[in-house]
């Protein structure tokens, strides 16, 4: 047998299923016609909001990156809750633009943006966070072209990153943003270029787990938005200081202490230099806020024993749920947290292997995992489903259908 993940503390049972936003998996499966099914529940992500949000000094705007769930509906709820939401593509873009957000909030960031992206930006006064020298001047020129003043942001790749981030998305040589040494630069020539400048992005990694590491993160997010300030000899209007918090996904790994997270910023922030004392500050996160609101349904197809092994075989997969599969950024495939939705809370009785409906060994949702006996028809629960789920796996593969997708 093989450790799994914790479920989030969010969920409960009735009658024996797992209850999503106050509804049975029976019921919730029946309303959508069909497995596999995303479910997303809205209280549990508001419930995120504001626990972050107490936890939060009041000056610091909590934007969603919504390249962890663009789910029209899910971006329209988070839109009427946070400060700003962060996009990543000009399809990204016009999402958050329906979603209601005003576009004063929207910024997009993300390398090789085309022409016609910074076009459509621009026009809808979206702010673009440059990744390159070129990427400006490309802006301004578009920009020229509209008779529109762009809204221009520059992303740093600052030279720390935070300390055992799960993924590497600043420190050393990257494509994202533009180098601590040559962000001053890149400033001052947008401004001298007439762009409106509305500051820095500086984003510094994800999915880390250690409070102090983000804490030290933070402050040296501060100190660097404080330096190239005095490099550029203005005030940046916004420093968005990147997210980088983390959920729990394996076993052994712990809920993050945002509130500490909060206090030290607010320390960080009331003893800040002088020049960033008009800026207006936030984080952008996606898996923290959403990662543990989704789960992935998926029914029982097969059972069946394979040298003394049982094997649950469902109609999903990796083709929805990459990152369970142990194949979306992790070295070591751990399982995720997964349960028999339809007889959630039994006692586990036999070890079993949850795999899909792909013919590749890679397609295993859960490996030799203690559950309770589930037959054909039985519903299979995969948690920490929000976030980088449907949107993030190859879907193509093997020709199956999308899965299905619902707000509760
Ligand atoms: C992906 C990304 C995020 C969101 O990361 P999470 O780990 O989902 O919070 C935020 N900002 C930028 C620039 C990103 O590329």
């Amino acid at each position: 047998m093989k450790p799994m993940g914790n479920i989030p503390a969010d969920y409960a049972s009735r009658d024996g299923e797992l209850l999503i936003g106050g509804r049975t998996v029976s019921d919730l499966v029946a309303k959508a016609g069909d497995t596999p099914l995303f479910v997303y529940d809205r209280a549990i992500m508001a419930a995120r909001v504001a626990r972050l949000r107490a936890a939060l000094p009041a000056e610091v705007a909590i934007h969603y990156a919504m390249k962890a769930n663009p789910h029209p509906q899910v971006v329209a709820a988070f839109a009427g809750m946070v400060g700003g939401i962060d996009v990543a593509s000009a399809g990204e873009m016009q999402i958050a633009l329906a979603s209601g957000m005003a576009a004063d909030h929207i910024s997009f960031a993300g390398p090789g943006k085309r022409d016609r992206e910074l076009e459509a930006a621009i026009t809808a006064g979206v702010t673009i966070n440059l990744e390159s020298f070129a990427e400006g001047w490309r802006a301004i020129a578009v920009a020229a072209t509209l008779g529109i003043r762009p809204k221009l942001a520059v992303r740093v790749n600052p030279d720390f990153e935070i300390r055992g981030s799960g993924m590497r998305m600043g420190g050393g040589a990257k494509p994202f943003g533009v180098d601590e040494a040559d962000a001053a630069a890149l400033c001052r020539d947008m401004i001298a270029a007439g762009a409106d400048w509305r500051g820095f992005h500086i984003f510094a990694g994800s999915q880390a787990l250690d409070a102090a590491a983000i804490i030290e993160a933070q402050a040296a997010t501060v100190a660097l938005a404080a330096k190239l300030a005095d490099q550029v000899g203005a005030a940046p209007p916004l420093v968005n200081l990147g997210g980088g918090l983390g959920i729990p996904y394996f076993p052994g790994e712990q809920v993050l202490d945002v509130e500490a997270i909060g206090a030290a910023l607010a320390d960080v922030l009331g003893q800040r230099a002088d020049v960033l004392s008009t800026s207006a500050f936030a984080i952008e996160l996606g898996r923290w806020l959403v990662g543990e609101a989704g789960v992935y349904l998926t029914r029982i197809v097969d059972r069946k024993v394979s040298h003394g092994e049982v094997f649950l075989v469902t109609d999903g997969g990796l083709h929805h749920q990459l990152a369970a599969s142990g194949n979306f950024g992790t070295v070591v495939r751990r399982n995720y947290p997964v349960a028999v939705a339809t007889r959630f809370g039994a006692e586990a009785e036999e070890t079993t292997s949850v795999v899909g409906c792909l013919c590749t060994p890679l397609d295993r949702l859960a490996d030799k995992v203690a559950l309770p006996r589930a037959d054909v028809g039985d519903v299979i629960a995969v948690f920490m489903a929000g976030a980088y789920g449907a949107s993030a796996s190859p879907q193509a593969f093997l020709g199956h259908p999308p899965a299905l997708e619902m707000l509760v």
